[in-house]
């Protein structure tokens, strides 16, 4: 019997070349950053408690790569975790550390790429094999409804993940569609550029967390 597909990466994770080596220069430079595949975020109820999941793109060099969970220490983290709190989605305080205590309710957290890319930017391939943990995340969880993908490159990998197909299922903001079994909504990136140039007001990311709040307690 094969063993199932792990959904999480070995720590030292020889997959993606670039990453590989990318990540080993920073753990040389910066040896008390975290500096490894970044595991997805769970509330203290399991994986059994799970009805989103939230996919982000990629860890942040200085935020999720140094501090090992996901969109902790960079500014995409404080408006995503401050909403998450106002959606009744998190309890507890945000202060961009691992050990503030916040906790996800019902919610877990991932990112398409485990892995911190150079420039904030994997390429295709990365995607593709970083995929290979993706897909066994969403099947771990086995009372999920919904994924919210952040940005067009988590929302496509999802949708492959799911086995959609891309041109059938395009990604938009505020997109509600069904895939896989699962609800599947999109929205752009909460990233400081995306904000900075007005492409995303908070006002555009909270009505996407009104939306799944209510489509999670329907
Ligand atoms: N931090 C993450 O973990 N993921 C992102 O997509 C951005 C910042």
């Amino acid at each position: 019997m094969s063993a199932a597909a792990s959904p999480e990466p070995d720590r030292d994770c020889p997959l993606c070349p670039r990453l590989h080596d990318f990540i080993a220069a920073w753990r040389e430079r910066e040896p008390r950053w975290f500096n490894a595949p970044v595991p997805t975020f769970m509330p203290p109820e399991g994986e059994d408690s799970v009805k989103l999941l939230i996919v982000g793109l990629a860890p942040g060099l200085r935020g999720a790569n140094r501090t090992g969970r996901p969109f902790t220490g960079d500014y995409a983290g404080d408006l995503l975790y401050g909403t998450l709190i106002a959606q009744g989605l998190a309890r507890g305080e945000f202060k961009a550390r691992p050990d503030d205590g916040l906790q996800l309710v019902g919610t877990a957290i991932t990112n398409a790429v485990r892995c911190v890319p150079p420039e904030n930017k994997p390429v295709g391939a990365e995607i593709a094999t970083c995929r290979t943990f993706l897909k066994p995340t969403i099947a771990r969880f086995p009372n999920l409804r919904a994924i919210l993908t952040l940005g067009s490159i988590a929302h496509q990998s999802t949708v492959r993940a799911l086995g959609g197909r891309v041109a059938a299922l395009p990604f938009r903001h505020g997109g509600r569609q069904e895939a896989g079994g699962i609800t599947l909504f999109s929205s752009y990136h909460c990233s400081r550029y995306n904000t900075n140039t007005g492409v995303l007001t908070e006002d555009m990311f909270v009505n996407v967390f009104r939306e799944i709040a209510a489509f999670l307690q329907g």
